[in-house]
């Protein structure tokens, strides 16, 4: 058993010192209390890692990120409620052709942007394949100029 709002605390705990750099604002909420969900500490720590990291680099300079819990969601596609994680950030969006792509080994939307701010283009692979292993789902919901927001969605059993 994993405790997702204890994973989200030290994460974000780790990544404060890289947002600060930036000028990020990195929030967190609804992750005060306990919500375990089966699954792997080490893995589950790199997917939020990944998806926080994302969004402190390519949310742009002084905006926010906000990292949301949700427990007990009702996900129609899933068997069990599950809990959802919110990771949004004010950055450019990403346009919706390259949406599908995103979690592809390797596949960055802007290689030339993207290769400046360095990175290897594996994190949405690796957070794909973790998933997959905790039968969890990612969502993603981005708009051009506003923003963007991933979803991870774990279920309780
Ligand atoms: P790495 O994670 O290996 O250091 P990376 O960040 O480029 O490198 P991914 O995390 O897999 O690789 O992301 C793939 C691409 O998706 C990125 O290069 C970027 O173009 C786009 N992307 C990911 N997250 C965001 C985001 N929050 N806002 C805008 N674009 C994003
Ligand atoms: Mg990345």
């Amino acid at each position: 058993q994993v405790d997702i709002p204890a994973v989200l605390r030290s994460v974000v705990s780790s990544l404060h010192p890289v947002a600060e750099a930036q000028g990020v604002d990195l929030i967190l909420e609804g992750a005060d209390g306990t919500e375990e969900v089966p699954g792997d500490h080490d893995q589950l720590t790199q997917v939020f890692t990944n998806l926080i990291e994302n969004a402190i680099k390519y949310g742009g300079r002084d905006k926010e990120v906000h990292v949301c819990l949700t427990s007990h969601t009702v996900e129609p596609t899933m068997r069990s409620s599950a809990i959802r994680v919110d990771i949004s950030d004010q950055g450019e969006g990403i346009a919706t052709q390259h949406i599908p792509r995103l979690t592809e080994r390797f596949y960055r939307v802007d290689s030339h942007r993207s290769r400046e701010m360095g990175g290897t283009g594996l994190g949405l692979a690796i957070v794909k394949h973790i998933l997959n292993r905790h039968r969890g789902r990612l969502r993603v919901e981005s708009h051009v100029g506003q923003g963007s927001c991933f979803s991870v969605i774990l279920p309780y059993e």
